[in-house]
């Protein structure tokens, strides 16, 4: 059964103005676009072909083909889910409290995931991770991600921003922490609840 672009959960334009429609349009049909046909392509006819996503990426040492392309449809697929036109504002029950136990407040942890948004050199992705039941905040690189072993970056992640110039270039230019500030106006926080209770 081969990865399929899953449909994007709201239209393109939905997040605007915090994240612009063309982008949209390009990132999700085709860069992910992208992404997915790649890892299908490199997973054929390799004994993991038909394995979960998840399987794949922590199946040990991987091509530089299903590293990429993997984690760049796992990562994607993500993405999409953590934002939603209903975002914003701040998070309720378990994971506020969660996030105020590791991080002291939300002013805390935004500042410390924007931080390590804005200074990933080059492209990559910052996370809220959770590790045997705590929260924490990392990144990693072009599109590696927590669940792959040994980056110094790891656990499950239930949140991520992608920092690649393609998701914020043609509205922000050069600007990434103005996209990471727009980004927290469309956080889709009961997602990332969800997220956070089945890590658990
Ligand atoms: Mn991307």
């Amino acid at each position: 059964m081969a990865f399929e672009l899953p449909s994007l959960p709201y239209s393109h334009d939905a997040l605007e103005p915090h994240i612009d429609t063309r982008t949209m349009e390009i990132h999700h049909g085709k860069h992910h676009a992208g992404y997915t046909s790649k890892l299908n392509a490199a997973v054929a006819g390799t004994e993991l072909e038909g394995k979960s996503i998840e399987e794949i990426l922590t199946s040990g040492t991987l091509s530089a083909g299903i590293r990429n392309n993997g984690g760049g449809f796992y990562n994607h697929c993500m993405f999409w889910e953590v934002m939603s036109p209903n975002g914003g504002g701040a998070p309720t029950g378990d994971l506020a409290a969660a996030i105020d136990a590791a991080f002291g407040s939300l002013d805390a942890f935004k500042e410390a995931f924007s931080t390590a948004a804005a200074t990933r050199f080059g492209s990559g992705w910052a996370w809220l991770c959770v590790k045997e039941g705590k929260l924490s905040v990392c990144s990693t690189a072009n599109q590696d991600n927590p669940i792959m072993k040994g980056l110094g970056c790891e656990g499950t992640p239930i949140m991520g921003i992608d920092v690649w110039e393609h998701a914020y270039y043609l509205n922000y230019q050069n600007r990434r922490p103005d996209y990471i500030n727009a980004f927290f106006n469309v956080v889709n926080w009961e997602k990332v609840a969800e997220n956070f209770k089945t890590a658990l």
